[in-house]
């Protein structure tokens, strides 16, 4: 009396979507691999990589076309302007920041790398 078939079903695997990588922090950079505390790779010709920001702008090193030097851009875990937003409160739900409004109405502090809110001096005014 042989029982070969007696294999409980597998759950179906979850898939981990783009959105939940955005999530939490990741122990390597999605898209050059390095650690966290470690430069994004810069290549020459194509740019490198496609997550590390420009430290002169704040914004994307791959479209960088400025005539400067953009600087070695750490992965720290998190997507750039994640921890930015949380900081600001600028979240559209919790573990999604409002990157298109940190994009268009925050300032890039180009000595502390981080993005500023505009009007920080005077904030709760009405
Ligand atoms: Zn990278
Ligand atoms: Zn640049």
């Amino acid at each position: 009396m042989s029982t070969s078939d007696d294999r409980t079903p597998t759950p179906s695997p979850q898939r981990s979507t783009s959105l939940s990588s955005l999530m939490g922090p990741q122990e390597r950079c999605p898209d050059c691999g390095v650690a966290v505390g470690e430069a994004h790779e810069y290549d020459e010709y194509d740019g490198g990589c496609d997550i590390a920001r420009c430290l002169a702008t704040g914004h994307q090193r791959l479209m960088c076309d400025l005539d400067h030097d953009c600087g070695q851009d750490i992965w720290t875990g998190w997507w750039p302007g994640h921890t930015d937003c949380e900081r600001l409160g600028w979240m559209l739900a919790p573990g999604f920041p409002d990157l298109n409004r940190l994009y268009t109405q925050a300032v890039w502090d180009s000595e502390r790398h981080t993005w500023v809110a505009p009007d920080s001096e005077q904030t709760v005014q009405r």
